[in-house]
């Protein structure tokens, strides 16, 4: 029973402990919530699992009116909703999956002022019926979630959101509050740009995540290698394993299936309600392990995800974070894990070159992929350099796989010049285009059908560089893509000379690697989180 105002406690303070049963505001949600409480615009940068829908939930109970939230998450509005009903909130949505009575019912408690929060998907706004009704209704702020949909690189739901600039124009004492977990330095400011947030305060919180350990693995047996990590540290735990593809969800998931797991297929070729009902069970069961498509995962709040295993490189870093932060958001010890190969940058430039857009576009989606390789070939503290790409300093964490075992490095200049005279040579056939297996099997002077084919065992270059692995040339290869050193196009994955490669050739240039991280890998297991 309420017994009245407490003095000495803040009404935002109230509202938490009262209406949300929790003891204590998290770091920066107090300030948060203060700010757009006494009607300051802000934009707040969180990572998943930071409690940023507290930071727009309490201001909309605590002033007077309706809050209303954009979140391009309509298959979650109805969970959301439920819940904060569940806790006497008085919520409602708009979406295109509502009947239209159910809508009209909506729309008439808006009016009446009957609601502290509506949710609405963001193509709602662009209509003007959807503007008028908002007129008529008192609005206590604008809350936009997922902001970083509306920053110019690669979003389903952009214009919807570029559309959202017009609120501040129709509603210009509404505070707005724009919240994102993901975004470095420029999208921060894109999307204050694009929102009209040129006044709104920023608040940002760390993107450390402590508990959970980074780990990246070159990939030979991906099923093997994900089998291993399963069985050794994550039996029985609840977990997602992320690929690209469909057809690698669909066959992973049925290989953990006979592998004895609990595992369940999640991509956007399923039909709705097998999405649904498999995503319910991940929710809801222990030890259901997820193999899904990044289609699966926004918005999902399910504190005990052990591991997020990915089995294709990621397309950003933004992207790898985004998707690893799934795991541990009750804050207890949980695994990164990353295996990727040659092959994945083969696919992924071939999909940036074939892909709609621009140039710039095309530039801007190849900076990310170079970024996300950086960050898996880097020598130093994998958690450092994801908090450095975010514009954040952190100390080496002593938990990630590179300082757990750190990766020797070599002075691999003599074996960059060879290869890429051995690309140089390839190159000025130009009729053909050859990927990093041939190169590989002329330097370690394989006489296969294709190397003879081509007379490629009479270049010069041919069996001069026996003192590498077809392994650590594999590493080499990729080591030299991460450096900007060597570049791949086309179908075939051809490899290309960069005008930095030239700087290796004409010895005007070091090239320090690190030593096959595999053999370390094996040397010394990171120990069980
Ligand atoms: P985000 O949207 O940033 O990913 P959520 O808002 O969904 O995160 O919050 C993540 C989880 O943390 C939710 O289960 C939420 O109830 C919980 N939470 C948020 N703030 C607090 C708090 N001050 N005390 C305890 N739990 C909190
Ligand atoms: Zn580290």
């Amino acid at each position: 029973p309420y017994s009245g105002p407490d003095p000495e406690v803040s009404d935002a303070a109230r509202v938490l402990q009262r209406v949300f049963g929790y003891p204590s505001f998290r770091e920066g949600q107090q300030e948060i919530i203060d700010h757009v409480v006494a009607g300051g615009d802000a934009l707040v940068l969180m990572p998943t699992g930071g409690g940023k829908s507290l930071c727009y939930q309490i201001p909309a109970l605590v002033r007077p009116g309706t809050g209303v939230v954009v979140s391009p998450l309509i298959a979650l509005m109805q969970d959301q909703v439920d819940a904060l009903t569940a806790l006497g909130v008085r919520a409602g949505f708009l979406n295109s999956t509502q009947e239209p009575d159910e809508r009209a019912r909506m729309e008439e408690a808006f009016v009446a002022g009957e609601l502290d929060l509506l949710y609405l998907a963001p193509e709602r706004l662009r209509s003007e019926q959807t503007l008028r009704l908002l007129g008529n209704g008192k609005i206590s702020l604008f809350a936009i979630d997922e902001a970083h949909c509306v920053a110019q690189w690669g979003h389903d739901f952009r214009p919807d959101y570029l559309a959202l600039s017009t609120l501040h124009e129709r509603w210009p004492d509404v505070p707005r509050i724009a919240l994102t977990a993901t975004a470095t330095p420029a999208t921060h400011a894109e999307i204050a740009a694009r929102l009209n947030l040129g006044e709104a305060r920023h608040f940002v919180a760390s993107f450390d995540r402590p508990n959970i350990q980074y780990r990246i693995v070159p990939k030979n047996e991906p099923r093997r290698q994900l089998l291993e990590l399963l069985r050794t540290e994550h039996p029985g735990d609840s977990g997602i394993v992320y690929c690209l593809s469909r057809a690698s969800v669909e066959k992973t998931a049925e290989f953990l299936v006979q592998q004895g797991f609990t595992a369940l297929p999640y991509h956007a070729g399923l039909d709705a309600p097998t999405r649904a009902a498999n995503q319910a069970r991940f929710l809801r069961e222990d030890g259901v392990v997820m193999v899904a498509t990044i289609a699966f995962g926004m918005g999902i709040d399910k504190p005990d995800v052990r591991f997020v295993a990915h089995l294709d490189l990621p397309k950003s870093i933004e992207g790898y974070y985004q998707e690893t932060g799934r795991a541990g958001r009750d804050g207890l010890p949980s695994t990164a894990w990353l295996a990727y190969g040659l092959q994945d940058v083969v696919q992924q430039r071939r999909m940036i070159d074939t892909s709609e857009g621009d140039d710039a576009h095309r530039r801007r989606l190849a900076a990310h992929l170079d970024a996300m390789l950086a960050l898996c070939e880097t020598v130093e503290c994998r958690r450092t350099g994801l908090l450095a790409y975010f514009g954040q300093r952190g100390d080496a964490c002593g938990n990630c796989d590179t300082c757990l075992t750190p990766p020797e490095a070599w002075d691999g200049t003599i074996a960059a010049q060879k290869l890429l005279s051995a690309v140089f040579r390839l190159q000025r056939e130009r009729r053909q285009k050859f990927g990093a297996g041939q190169i590989i099997d002329i330097l370690l002077g394989r006489s296969t059908p294709k190397v003879l084919q081509h007379g490629h065992d009479s270049l010069t270059v041919f069996g001069i560089g026996t003192e590498l692995s077809e392994g650590e040339w594999r590493a080499v290869v990729r080591q030299l893509l991460a450096q900007g050193l060597l570049t791949v196009e086309g179908d075939y994955g051809t490899l290309v000379l960069t005008e930095a490669s030239g700087e290796v050739l004409g010895r005007r240039r070091q090239v320090p690697l690190r030593r096959d991280p595999a053999r370390a890998a094996r040397a010394a297991k990171p120990a069980k989180a």
